[in-house]
């Protein structure tokens, strides 16, 4: 039996990025290897039709979390200042790794289950500034809300600051308006949204931001992976299959209708899930319209733990994801993203009525 993934990556793969990671061997110093860099990196920026005179995407071996990290670490300039909004678990990450480097910060944090309060980032704005950045994560995974980047955005521009984007869990099927919510950065992975494999990925951002980076780290120092980068190098040795991976998922993304089609593909599934699981007597945690349409929590059944649910779950066949931290006794999670379609959650359907058998 296929066991599908819904958790929030890595993904069930499709045959055809599968089958490209058995590609030749690839010494990372030769032509060919640099081929597929220039490749990956091009397409990455093609998904959300980006500028490549004012944008660089710039990949690194790496899970999301070192993307973020560098990111973090390397945009924010030495003499600036960081605002990080957080309202789950990857909030609270972007701020230890700002203690973590010694940047100058603030945390406006929220309740896990709460919407960023843009009054009370406005007041952390006024009274702790001037910021430099404001850090958001774009889709909260802990909870699967869509925190929205527009009005933050707007409002990090009239107090002269730029947005930095976890978009890990967002990037490939979200919409990001990068010039109208006044983006620095996004930082994301390979084997989410765009269904390649772990091991491979990148920061997208703004060549001035770039020209403007400081180096506080050695391995993710952001203005060096770009440097090389774009003069067809690598410093180090990067996950050559991940990135043959990453190519062809894509390529594929591309085959497939690009980021609207993902949108629209990952929307129909998440409300074909949220619909049969509430015919069953489980309700989504978040609003629909507040949610991603890559990962949506649900409230566990009464009576019934998570390590039961996921083990009957399992034996079916499906690997669901559970909540972080006390959300755990709460809640579990079911992403769409990945190798799915609209049967296959006609069958988890199914194998959730092993909860009233
Ligand atoms: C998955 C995820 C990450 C990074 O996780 P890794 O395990 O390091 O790949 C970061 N931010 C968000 C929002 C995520 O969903």
């Amino acid at each position: 039996m296929k066991t599908l993934l819904l958790n929030p990556g890595p993904v069930t793969l499709t045959d055809r990025v599968r089958q490209s990671l058995l590609q030749p061997d690839l010494c990372h110093r030769e032509s060919e290897f640099y081929d597929l860099q220039d490749e990956a990196r091009a397409r990455l920026l093609d998904v959300y039709r980006l500028d490549p005179k004012a944008w660089s995407a710039v990949l690194m071996t790496a899970s999301g979390t070192g993307a973020v990290e560098s990111m973090i670490a390397s945009l924010v300039p030495l003499e600036g200042k960081l605002l990080v909004v957080q309202n789950g678990v990857y909030g609270e990450r972007i701020a230890s790794i700002a203690k973590q480097y010694g940047i100058a910060h603030e945390v406006v944090t929220h309740d896990w289950m709460q919407a960023p309060d843009l009054a009370r980032i406005e007041a952390s704005l006024d009274a702790n500034g001037p910021f430099s950045h404001v850090a958001i994560v774009h889709h909260e995974t802990t909870t699967g809300r869509l925190n929205d980047l527009r009005d933050i955005g707007a409002l990090s521009r009239s107090r002269g600051a730029r947005l930095l984007v976890d978009a890990v869990s967002s990037f490939g099927a979200e919409a990001i308006d990068f010039d109208g919510a006044n983006i620095a950065a996004v930082a994301a992975t390979a084997n989410k949204c765009l269904h390649g494999v772990p091991g491979a990925s990148f920061v997208v951002a703004r060549r001035s931001a770039i020209d403007e980076a400081a180096s506080r780290t050695y391995y993710l120092d952001l203005a060096r992976l770009a440097k090389l980068q774009s003069q067809r190098g690598t410093p180090f040795t990067p996950s050559v299959h991940a990135y043959y991976a990453l190519v062809e998922a894509l390529r594929e993304f591309e085959e497939d209708g690009g980021l609207e089609a993902r949108h629209a593909r990952y929307a129909a599934l998440a409300e074909q899930v949220r619909g049969s699981l509430a015919a069953r007597g489980i309700d989504s945690i978040i609003p629909a319209e507040q949610s991603s349409v890559v990962l949506r929590s649900y409230a566990l059944p009464r009576g019934i733990d998570y390590q039961t649910l996921h083990d009957g779950l399992k034996a079916r066949g499906f690997v669901i994801y559970a909540g972080q931290g006390d959300l755990s006794k709460q809640l579990f999670r079911v992403s769409t993203m990945g190798d799915m379609n609209a049967q296959d959650v006609e069958r988890l359907a199914d194998a959730f009525d092993f909860l009233t058998r």
